[in-house]
């Protein structure tokens, strides 16, 4: 036991100073991501309950590094946040979202919207309508197909200017969807005090839905909040049947998770959206 507890505590101390070897070449390595074009857009789709077919769908980032090999964006999202790389690299995500639109415009596939996610440290910049102004009209993208995902703790610092932009991009046609709602520090003061569009009920509700009153309980409640807003309701990470009857009985309007479709690469979810378009 005891021989088993010194190696556990050299193993711990290895597993440290791995850690802090990682992080740092993972900065170094982030910093040239971007150039050497190693970042990628996935896809998920998210469809309509109403009709079942794909109304949109969101752009998750991948890292895909040549010595490092496929990182998670849970991996490295948070190292782009604390170096500031998060611009640079938010920037690329919303560039990249109007290219891709453009591309399946010119495929003649039926037009959807795509969502991407905004950091707070991207709105605190106060640049996020510039940005997207110029990367809708380099590629020609009607705003009505973008959508902003934003979470609560963008609202929560400095929230005037956060508002300033998110009401210019509503005035530019752009939507506003709130991510991972009941997560944060929520506050109802904020459904009314900004202009949003979609409401996404957050994965750990919905994971527990039909086995947890209370996850079931608050799930309804913010369907029914929501719906009183005027807001539509998304609900991500829905993996199972069971989920999927008891999202539609809630009212639910739309739904994104493993269920229908993993975050897709390019190509495949462009194979997915012409099958659809031929049903
Ligand atoms: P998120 O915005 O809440 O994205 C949803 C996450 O849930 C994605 O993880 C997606 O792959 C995962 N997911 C979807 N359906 C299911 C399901 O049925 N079951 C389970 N267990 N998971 C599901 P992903 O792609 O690893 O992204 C993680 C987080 O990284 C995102 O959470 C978002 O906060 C952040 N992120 C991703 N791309 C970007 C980006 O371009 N910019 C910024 N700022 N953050 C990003
Ligand atoms: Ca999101
Ligand atoms: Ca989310
Ligand atoms: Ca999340």
């Amino acid at each position: 036991v005891k021989e088993a507890g010194r190696n556990n505590f050299h193993f711990y101390t290895g597993e440290m100073n791995a850690h802090a070897l990682r992080w740092m070449s993972l900065e170094v390595h982030l910093r040239h991501a971007v150039e050497r074009n190693e970042l990628r857009l996935y896809f998920q789709p998210q469809v309509s309950l109403a009709d079942g077919r794909v109304t949109g769908v969101e752009a998750l980032l991948r890292w895909q590094s040549a010595e490092l090999g496929m990182i998670p964006p849970g991996d490295f999202i948070p190292l782009a946040e604390d170096s500031g790389l998060i611009l640079d690299i938010g920037t690329w995500v919303i560039e990249e979202a109007c290219r891709q639109m453009k591309a399946w415009h010119a495929k003649g596939l039926p037009p959807m919207t795509v969502a991407v996610n905004v950091s707070a440290r991207q709105f605190a910049t106060g640049t996020v309508p510039a940005v997207v102004r110029k990367a809708l009209r380099d590629n020609g993208v009607a705003p009505r197909w973008l959508e902003v995902e934003l979470t609560e703790s963008v609202m929560m610092h400095d929230s005037d200017h956060t508002q300033m932009q998110l009401n210019e991009l509503a005035a530019m046609g752009v939507s506003i969807s709130l991510d991972d709602f009941g997560t944060g520090y929520s506050s109802l003061g904020y459904l009314s005090r900004f202009r949003l569009d979609k409401l996404k009920i957050d994965q750990t509700f919905v994971k527990n839905i039909t086995t947890d009153p209370r996850s079931a309980a608050i799930a309804r409640a913010t369907t029914a909040l929501a719906h009183g807003l005027n807001l539509i309701v998304v609900a991500e990470g829905v993996e199972t049947e069971g989920q999927l009857a008891f999202l539609r009985d809630m009212g639910c309007d739309k739904i994104q998770g493993y269920l229908f479709s993993r975050p897709l690469p390019v190509d495949e979810l462009s194979v997915l959206l012409l099958e659809q378009r031929m049903l």
